[in-house]
């Protein structure tokens, strides 16, 4: 008892986003309501999602819920931070969940319609991937969004390595 915050979570009021993996087993739903939203380029997101950067959106994993499929999904830990979850069919890069904040990090690509909230900013850019150009004029964070200000809007040069966070 206690919890008020959920029905409100749940009301037919907030707006819901479908999305699925590529092959189908796995559907879900989000609540149209993330709290940040943007484009991590650390070298483990690379790895996760195969691509020069992961488009994520940041969400408490009260709002988010699975449709279907909820036994074709896999659970990787990277770390205690970090729990990857994806398809084990198809493997679709799905979410990145993080335990200790209970907030999930969706992986936008698997959204079947737009987020209401436009991706703000680059995360992670000290160790984006040296092929990739950066080509928008987002803010553009060393490392984490939420590393210390005096960290943001560097321009990107590749350096640097490691580095990970969604
Ligand atoms: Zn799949
Ligand atoms: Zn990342």
């Amino acid at each position: 008892m206690g919890e008020a915050g959920v029905d409100v979570l749940w009301s037919p009021l907030m707006k819901q986003l479908r999305g699925h993996c590529l092959c189908g087993a796995v559907e879900y739903a989000v609540a149209d309501n993330f709290e940040y939203v943007g484009f991590c380029h650390c070298s483990e997101c690379r790895r996760f999602s195969g691509s020069a950067f992961s488009a994520v959106g940041g969400i408490s994993t009260a709002e988010f819920r699975v449709l279907k499929g909820q036994e074709s999904i896999r659970h990787f830990p990277k770390s205690a931070h970090t729990v990857l979850g994806f398809c084990s069919i198809c493997g679709s890069s799905l979410y990145a969940q993080k335990p200790l904040r209970g907030m999930l990090h969706l992986r936008l690509g698997t959204l079947d319609e737009s987020p209401s909230r436009a991706p703000h900013y680059h995360s992670h850019v000290a160790s984006k991937a040296p092929w990739h150009h950066i080509g928008d004029d987002l803010p553009q964070f060393a490392s984490s969004r939420t590393a210390t200000v005096a960290q943001a809007s560097v321009q990107s040069n590749g350096l640097g390595s490691g580095g990970s966070a969604a």
